[in-house]
């Protein structure tokens, strides 16, 4: 087992990428591989496929790179466990997941909980969360659980007895922004928050009836908070609260003057307010002089409000398709994360 990291060791932003093997189909259609990565530098190049000859590829810098050949777990040990093991100690964190459509964002949050070596973020967060928490002797700790969904700038409980109902985000001076009657589940052990999990995940299949379009479209967030008491050496009881979001995004692709779905042009607009919002807040943030953080703009940027900035931690992990035809939009993903540095 990897010894629990200090947080203050943990950076408040990581930036990271991540470019998937090529399909099968890909393959058989002979496509042309653009993307190079150099994980000893934590570099990856990018060449146009419509260049003229001799014109140098486009070359990104992140904390790090992982390639094709990269493991669930690396990823996880490197960029992510130094995070939760941040929200153990009462840190907020924020693990997103950025990227066109099909280029691996659930694969990297989810993966394939069948095969141990193919899971994600999410499930290895749970088993580290509760291995941690059977090895503590003086705390005691409370884990709950929510799941719910943004789709179009509406806010959706998974794990509600009526998931279509629509939620609402409020404000308190003594919480903060929090949305109201969203469902939370205590959950004493790894099965219990899988099931809550795959309570959520099956709510979010339901109410759709093309699962692909839909989750492309909407915004995942599986929160889980933390709770942890202690008894100081003062004879008093310490309580500490972290929050640890894990968001697998809407696809980043451009919605053309129709959406990339055909929708009107209004509800195209919806979809990526989110996303750039986000970039706004996030390289306000880098900025370091921004005076504001324009936090409001969206309904995931409030929602994440006291787990993005200040002195919480996050991790965003963009994907990218390797092919020649995923050039354009790989490229914007590239220079959105970029932003973030
Ligand atoms: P997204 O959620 O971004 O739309 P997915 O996670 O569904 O994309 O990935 C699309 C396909 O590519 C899936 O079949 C997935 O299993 C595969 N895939 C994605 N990333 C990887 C990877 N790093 N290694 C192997 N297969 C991957
Ligand atoms: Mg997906």
């Amino acid at each position: 087992p990897t010894p629990a990291s200090n947080p203050e060791s943990c950076p408040a932003l990581r930036v990271v990428a991540r470019c998937r093997p090529l399909s099968r189909r890909e393959e058989a259609a002979g496509c042309e591989r653009i993307v190079e990565l150099e994980p000893g530098l934590g570099r990856v190049s990018i060449r146009n496929p419509r260049a003229a000859p001799g014109e140098p590829p486009k070359t990104f810098t992140f904390d790090a790179v992982y390639d094709a050949g990269a493991r669930q777990a690396e990823l996880y040990d490197e960029s992510v466990r130094p995070l939760v093991d941040a929200v153990l100690r009462g840190f907020n964190g924020t693990v997103l997941a950025y990227g066109q459509t099909g280029t691996g964002k659930t694969y990297t949050m989810q993966g394939s909980w069948a095969e141990p070596e193919k899971r994600g973020v999410i499930p290895s967060a749970f088993e580290h969360i509760f291995t941690h928490i059977s090895r503590s002797q003086n705390q005691q700790y409370l884990v709950r659980a929510s799941y719910l969904e943004i789709y179009q700038e509406e806010i959706r409980d998974l794990l509600a007895k009526d998931p279509g109902k629509k939620l609402e985000l409020k404000e308190s001076p003594e919480t903060g922004v929090y949305i109201k009657d969203l469902s939370s589940f205590v959950t004493k052990n790894v099965k219990e928050i899988e099931h809550v999990m795959n309570l959520g995940s099956q709510a979010r299949a339901v109410g759709s009836t093309n699962m692909n379009e839909y989750s492309s479209r909407s915004h995942a967030i599986f929160l889980i908070t933390i709770e942890c008491s202690e008894t100081g050496p003062d004879g008093e009881e310490h309580i500490r609260v972290g929050k640890l979001n894990l968001v697998d995004l809407a696809g980043s692709e451009r919605q053309g003057k129709m959406g990339a779905h055909g929708e009107r042009p209004k509800e195209a607009s919806k979809i990526n307010l989110s996303l750039s919002a986000l970039g706004n807040v996030i390289s306000a943030l880098v900025d370091g002089r921004s005076t504001h953080i324009p936090y409001r703009d969206s309904k995931l940027t409030r929602l994440l409000q006291d787990s993005l900035g200040g002195n919480a931690k996050t991790i965003m992990v963009a994907t990218l398709g390797p092919a020649s035809h995923s050039y354009d939009e790989s490229l914007s993903t590239l220079r959105f994360a970029n932003r973030a540095k």
